[in-house]
């Protein structure tokens, strides 16, 4: 591309499809409706959808719907709603494997009379142990007319017919374990969503997949890592089949240190009450991150600065945060907050006796973000941490104000800091002071915050395959430190994103209703090393 900051970020990476013509690419998003969606699959929709502009092609957006008993509406919905937010829009209308099942109901008694499918009643554990062994099943050999009977009978749902499921007859030698007969359908009593109680079997991702892609006419499927294995398979399948080939592309699935990216996993947390929702700021789903205060801007780089690359990644989440930082920092407001707890009155004997109020900008470099009131007073307040930092005859800065020197320190017996007393020093020179501190009016005015701040919600860095996830829950993730705020911070609405000048960057979540309900403030990651 060309030379602009947003043109290299959207084009990033000058990896090809293989095979891809320019007009002709169609790349699908497949999500399954069974929980919201989360930034390991916002950066496959990411992609999909990259790749089809790339190629001024289609993208489309299907819901995987094999699985009568996890999905739900609900979820449908969230999902279409994150896309939108991600700016991912489909080029066809939405789509649903359930809209071919009666097309692969039918492909799958071809196949049957082709001898290319069989129905098998091993039990799942012993299907698994002679997968890996290479062992064929005893029915594997059935007559077609066999197969056909007992086809029936899972498709017309009857009791003998539970114990079956249809098998793909490829290969039980295959070096490729995900060549060894998989399983192309099984049956289940679950009602599903779009076709009621009408089949009693549902194809499986394996098969269903490969066919649904072929006839929408996608040209590259693009799959995470993961299921690099079984690409075989989903070749294979398609020529089972005869129907037109279809491109994969891999590409690495995105992991977060600390981080769950599973949905059966979150939905456990949701269930168990351990989290708001599935928007919890503690979620790596699309709608906690943004909650959290990440821009959908800071998404959409970070996965296309590193969507091309194939290994398996852990990343830490501090890349995206800084991402995010530096999209935030420049144009958004100032604002200052004391903590509650323990906040010191500073008083200068040659203060102000009357208070005055200037009007000041909300960004000193980026004027659109306006302006603010700012009330001077004779006595101010600050952070007991500052009282605790300065000593008499020491000459310090007021931000927007001036310098003043500190002559009187008062401290209780635990050596807290109950006071401070000097004079405004206003020809004093900001480079002369080591200490800029921050302040506020001793006005009835100010407004109660809450300042929450979150930890992940495991303990370990790394989940392995076989870690059980409860054996790690984080016991603390959530901890709230009450404060006062600049009067200005009445007006801050849901979802804006500021600074808190020297505490870092906060995002308002519960804005002000009335003057004894706090304003709740999450913490937005800068993408700095927290101390752990
Ligand atoms: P989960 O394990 O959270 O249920 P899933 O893979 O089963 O995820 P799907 O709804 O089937 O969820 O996924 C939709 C798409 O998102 C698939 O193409 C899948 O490969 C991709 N995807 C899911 N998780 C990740 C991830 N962590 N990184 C990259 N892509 C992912
Ligand atoms: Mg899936
Ligand atoms: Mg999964």
């Amino acid at each position: 591309g060309g030379g602009g900051k947003a043109d290299k970020v959207e084009g990033s990476f000058d990896v090809k499809l293989p095979g891809a013509e320019e007009g002709k690419v169609v790349t699908r998003f497949p999500p399954e409706a069974s929980g919201y969606l989360h930034v390991g699959h916002a950066k496959a929709a990411l992609l999909n959808e990259y790749f089809a502009r790339m190629y001024k092609g289609k993208l489309l957006i299907r819901f995987d719907d094999t699985n009568p008993a996890k999905e739900k509406e609900e979820y449908e919905e969230s999902i279409l709603a994150d896309l939108a937010r991600l700016g991912i829009k489909g080029d066809a209308p939405v789509t649903y494997t359930s809209d071919y099942f009666e097309q692969l109901l039918q492909l799958a008694e071809r196949l049957i009379k082709e001898g290319k499918a069989y129905v098998d009643d091993t039990p799942v554990e012993q299907m698994r142990k002679e997968r890996m062994d290479g062992i064929e099943s005893k029915r594997r050999n059935a007559t077609v007319e066999e197969n056909l009977a007992n086809w029936r009978l899972m498709v017309e749902g009857k009791p003998e017919g539970q114990v079956f499921c249809l098998r793909g007859k490829m290969d039980m030698q295959a070096a490729n374990k995900a060549l060894r007969d998989p399983v192309y359908y099984r049956c289940n009593q679950t009602p599903h969503n779009r076709t009621g109680s009408k089949y009693k079997l549902y194809p499986t991702y394996d098969f269903a997949c490969p066919y649904v892609d072929s006839v929408e006419g996608v040209t590259h499927a693009l799959r995470s890592s993961e299921y690099h294995d079984r690409n075989d398979q989903y070749y294979r399948v398609l020529d089972d089949m005869g129907v037109r080939k279809v491109h994969i592309w891999d590409f690495s699935r995105l992991n977060f240190v600390y981080t769950l990216l599973s949905k059966r996993k979150l939905q456990w947390f949701v269930e168990n009450g351990r989290v708001d929702g599935w928007d919890d700021p503690r979620f790596p789903t699309v709608q906690g991150m943004i909650r959290r205060g990440l821009t959908v801007e800071a998404l959409r780089e970070f996965i296309v600065s590193q969507g091309a690359s194939k290994n398996l990644n852990l990343m830490e989440m501090d890349k995206l945060w800084t991402i995010n930082k530096k999209i935030v920092d420049p144009v958004c407001a100032r604002h200052t907050a004391v903590v509650e707890e323990g906040k010191v009155l500073f008083t200068f004997a040659n203060g102000p006796v009357e208070a005055f109020v200037k009007i000041i900008p909300r960004h000193k470099k980026y004027e659109p973000a306006g302006q603010k009131a700012t009330t001077f007073t004779r006595s101010v307040w600050i952070d007991q941490a500052d009282a605790l930092a300065v000593s008499e005859g020491e000459e310090v800065t007021l931000m927007d104000w001036g310098n003043a020197f500190v002559r009187k320190v008062t401290k209780n017996e635990d050596g807290k800091v109950t006071g401070l007393e000097g004079d405004l020093h206003p020809e004093g020179s900001v480079k002369t002071t080591k200490l800029k501190l921050t302040w506020l009016p001793q006005i009835n005015d100010l407004v109660l915050l809450n300042l929450v701040d979150f930890d992940y919600l495991i303990t370990k860095k790394k989940l392995e395959e076989d870690d059980d996830f409860l054996s790690v829950l984080n016991p603390v993730t959530k901890m709230e430190t009450a404060a006062v705020g600049d009067a200005n911070m009445r007006n801050l609405k849901k979802g804006e994103i500021f600074q808190l000048e020297r505490k870092g960057y906060f995002v308002c979540d519960v804005p002000y209703v009335s003057p004894r309900k706090p304003i709740v403030l999450f913490t937005v990651p800068d993408g700095r090393q927290r101390p752990p």
